[in-house]
């Protein structure tokens, strides 16, 4: 039974919404694997995943079966009482990966808050208050909250909000002496993404994820490896830190951990979860039933050998063409990323021009993903179609000799 609704359209936004978005011209309405309608009937091939969230494409039969089933059981029952869903997401989870215990809450910013929180709690309750030191990177991006902001390395996110949250540095990305210069007995944690997502996709060294971990170490701090972009088969592993053979400490995951549905985890060692005690942390939606059940259904697909081995196929699909277009047209002079995250790199003719290809991209039915100004980012859905990339690539070619004779 469907009831009917009021027409809505694009001009609505500026009307209704806080303007702190600036959304493509047209309105999604449906989507099925790879292809997305909007509210014409245009069709659309989608590289872009919601942002590294839809890890299954659109509409994925065994999510569509997990949240259905679900939502005829329980929604929410809040952290007074646990559920099954959590429970089982939590025991993938645990045999998944280095982690014994998982924190789940609802976005990646949430994630890394309960990170940095437990990381500055294990440090005063071992060491005492001297020890809460932060160091981040330069350029990272952690999420939007107060706490995230202010590890996060971009002042356009942090600035302008009152006074930040004390106690954190910032780095250069990849450079190993900076961290060493940087690093002391007061440090609780290094934050580090494996590879910087939303400031222009850079993977790090593997020496220089080796050496942080040795320094931490040294140092009595906490390796925090946000994989909240990077995690859940994004890489070809299931999370980054096995890709590279470095494990953190502390992880955080969200995107594509529900395939679409908000959900957020931090995972950790039995040793260090111990101090996250009774009344020290929580939210009311956190491990909620409906979450839950859709992120068991996206593990149980996603980490399998068939679609591991698939993205790292796939990404050789994607990179042997974007960079034969990237020439041709004088475009990019580098294609770079693991698996199926994947930025190029606009050349000097192109700089800071990533949004004029974003709108091409559009107009061929093709959307596409900014990783700052200078790189165009590709996330696509970790099964899409061969047949889909090479549709949407022909569409990205087409975008790009339109753009460059223009
Ligand atoms: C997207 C992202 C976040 C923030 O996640 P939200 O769900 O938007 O809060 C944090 N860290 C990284 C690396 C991300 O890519």
């Amino acid at each position: 039974m469907s009831v009917e609704q009021a027409p809505v359209q694009r001009a609505d936004f500026d009307q209704v919404m806080v303007p702190n978005y600036a959304p493509a011209a047209f309105i999604p309405v449906r989507g099925a694997g790879s292809r997305v309608w909007d509210q014409a009937g245009r069709e659309l091939i989608d590289f872009a995943g919601g942002i590294a969230v839809n890890v299954l494409g659109h509409a994925h039969p065994a999510l569509v079966g997990a949240l259905t089933e679900q939502a005829n059981k329980l929604w929410h029952v809040s952290n007074v009482f646990t559920n099954e869903p959590a429970l089982r997401l939590a025991h993938k989870l645990v045999d998944a990966t280095f982690a014994d215990r998982a924190f789940f809450c609802n976005s990646g910013a949430e994630a890394n808050e309960a990170a940095f929180k437990l990381a500055r709690r294990v440090a005063h309750d071992r060491f005492g208050p001297e020890k809460h030191e932060i160091i981040a990177t330069v350029n990272s991006f952690h999420g939007r909250t107060l706490f995230t902001v202010s590890v996060g390395g971009q002042p356009k996110y942090s600035d302008g909000f009152g006074p930040k949250i004390t106690g954190i540095s910032h780095v250069p990305y990849n450079d190993l002496d900076a961290l060493k210069a940087q690093i002391s007995d007061k440090t609780c944690a290094v934050v580090i993404e494996p590879i910087q997502g939303e400031s222009g996709v850079v993977p790090a060294d593997v020496a220089y994820l080796q050496g942080a971990r040795e320094l931490c170490d040294k140092h009595n701090a906490l390796l925090i490896f946000d994989e909240v972009q990077t995690g859940v088969g994004r890489t070809g592993s299931l999370f980054a830190y096995q890709h590279y053979g470095v494990t953190p400490d502390i992880l955080s995951s969200a995107k594509s951990l529900g395939g679409g549905f908000p959900i957020g985890a931090m995972l950790t060692t039995e040793d260090l979860a111990k101090h996250l005690a009774v009344g020290t942390h929580g939210t009311t939606y956190g491990g909620n039933p409906l979450a839950c059940a859709v992120a068991s259904a996206v593990l149980d697909v996603v980490n399998t050998p068939e679609v591991l081995a698939g993205v790292k196929a796939k990404h050789q699909k994607f990179k042997a063409r974007l960079e034969q277009i990237g020439e041709k047209y004088g475009l990019f002079t580098q294609v770079r990323g693991v698996g199926l995250l994947i930025g190029c790199v606009l050349s000097e003719a192109w700089k800071g021009k990533a949004k004029d290809v974003f709108n091409a991209a559009e107009k061929e039915g093709l959307m596409v993903l900014q990783a700052g100004p200078d790189v165009v980012r590709f996330a696509p859905s970790l099964v899409v179609e061969d047949a889909d990339i090479d549709e949407g690539l022909d569409r990205f070619e087409r975008a790009a000799a339109k753009l460059t004779q223009a």
